[in-house]
């Protein structure tokens, strides 16, 4: 019968609820080095728990983000659900990282920005880190890839398909629903931000 990864951390320590043989070592030294890195929060993602909702990424069509239609990270340039769907399918360990940033209040957004901020740097450093180990391996942030001061979109193909990183949002994933199932929070209470970004890496 095949287990779960159930493993995930904080700055302060980490836990292990249960796991397949073989695979702990690896999450637990994983999320120790996502930790070091500067995340605050970090757990295993078990990739068979990713569901791709295409309301999810219908509601990228909206363009509140303003980056619809302008990069090969976002929709419609990252491809069909089905496309990102066949893509994740290859995968079945992951990490999922979090930033979490302290507000003076709600509307402190000197705050938000800079946890933004932090977790993007983060997010990008550690992704350079994984790649040497997991060539193959599918990042996904919490923005559209800005690898690229001008994303070439559409007019000539992405310079960095390695480096390029799609939102989770724009494969349809429910970031809130992501994290549930794989035993991290998404939430962390009043006066707090938090980011999420994932690595698939195997
Ligand atoms: S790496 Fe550059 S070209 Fe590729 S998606 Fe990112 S910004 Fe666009």
């Amino acid at each position: 019968m095949r287990g779960r990864m159930r493993s995930s951390g904080t700055r302060e320590g980490s836990r292990i609820r249960s796991c397949e043989s073989g695979s702990i070592e690896m999450i637990e030294q994983l999320i120790k080095r996502a930790l070091e890195a500067g995340f605050d929060k970090a757990g295993a993602l078990d990739c068979s728990t990713i569901v791709l909702r295409p309301e999810v990424r219908e509601a990228c069509r909206k363009n509140t983000c303003g980056r619809y239609g302008t990069s090969w990270s976002c929709p419609p340039g990252c491809g069909s659900l089905d496309e990102c769907a066949a893509r994740i399918r290859k995968y079945s360990k992951g990490l999922i990282v979090q930033t979490v940033g302290k507000l003076e209040d709600e509307f402190d957004g000197e705050g938000m920005m800079a946890a933004a901020e932090r977790h993007e740097q983060t997010f990008r450093r550690f992704a350079g880190e994984l790649r040497g180990e997991y060539p193959n391996m599918l990042p996904m942030g919490t923005e559209s890839c800005s690898t690229c001061d001008q994303c070439t979109y559409p007019d000539s193909p992405c310079v960095d398909p390695l480096g390029a990183s799609s939102p989770m949002e724009a494969y349809g994933i429910m970031v809130s629903e992501v994290c549930r199932v794989n035993g991290m929070d998404y939430y962390y209470g009043k006066g707090t931000i938090a980011f999420t970004a994932c690595f698939l890496l195997e």
